[in-house]
């Protein structure tokens, strides 16, 4: 499978206008930019500072050390406690879709040459929906740094709960909680990095329970999304649930553009581990 692979043209673009591999449109500026520069750039646009939305894929690659990511608990089994009309397709087309059999990725790898337990959470697998797939997934990696005193870095982007499975899904908050408890008793540093967005039940357990909590520039984080807010009418001032804003009112401990990304939990790492004792 590609890393990097090109995002759809989008519909509204006349089909012989542009070659779909060659230009990327920027959300932010809405700027066409050459696709290969931007790739060259990590997907952050050269005029306004945006940053794409990424896959898996092309997270890991920009993240992990050539060669050092092994994957776990692929194979952990689909739940459907509801028998949630049309889950078990809509799941079947999101593997297809995203290559990914859920919406977390978690194994181990380098970080510039220190070994990590990694997480990177994927938007466009149903949402980035946290059910009991993903809540498993993060625990088991969670809990098993905790065992090795190995440190977390976790990748979050997310819609939140997945509704299809009612309590199952919500029960994964306090589990994966539990699981990031389980490294703070253990001396184990955990990095939390916010994208874009970030929110529900998954801000509202592991996301936000890092020892130090990173966000890409622009992200949207917040439990309740814009959508529901406007259904309860609530007026808030723009801006709110920015990873600028959360970070001004000390809920977010740095922004840290994406090029810079890895080089800082690299820096991270190795303070933590020097003042915290852990080994690797
Ligand atoms: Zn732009």
């Amino acid at each position: 499978m590609p890393l990097f692979r090109r995002r759809k043209k989008e519909k509204n673009r006349p089909a012989d206008e542009i070659p779909p591999d060659l230009w990327e449109e920027c959300p932010g500026c809405r700027q066409l930019l050459y696709a290969r520069e931007l790739e060259d750039e990590l997907w952050v646009c050269s005029k306004c500072g945006h940053h794409f939305r990424l896959t898996v894929w092309q997270r890991l690659e920009m993240t992990a050390d050539p060669g050092s990511f092994e994957e776990s608990d692929n194979d952990l089994p689909l739940v459907d406690p509801l028998e949630f009309p049309e889950y078990l397709s809509k799941t079947q087309a999101a593997r297809e879709k995203t290559g990914m059999r859920e919406a977390v990725l978690t194994g181990s790898c380098r970080i510039r040459g220190i070994p990590v337990g990694l997480g990177i959470m994927d938007l466009a697998f149903i949402g980035g929906s946290m059910g009991w797939v993903v809540g498993e997934k993060v625990t088991r990696l969670m809990e098993q740094c905790a065992r090795f005193r190995r440190p977390v870095v976790m990748f979050c982007a997310s819609g939140g709960a997945r509704m299809q499975e009612s309590l199952v899904s919500l029960m994964q908050m306090a589990k994966t909680s539990g699981a990031a408890g389980k490294l703070a008793e253990a001396r184990v540093p955990y990095l939390s990095v916010l994208t874009d967005p970030t929110y529900g039940g998954v801000m509202a357990s592991f996301a936000f329970l890092g020892d130090v909590i990173l966000a890409e520039p622009g992200a949207a984080m917040g439990f309740a999304g814009p959508r529901v807010v406007e259904v309860t009418k609530m007026k808030m001032p723009p801006g709110v649930q920015t990873a600028e804003f959360q970070h001004a009112h000390g809920m977010i401990d740095i922004v840290v553009p994406r090029t810079q990304m890895r080089e800082t939990l690299a820096l991270i790492l190795r303070w933590c581990m020097t003042e915290r004792g852990a080994t690797h």
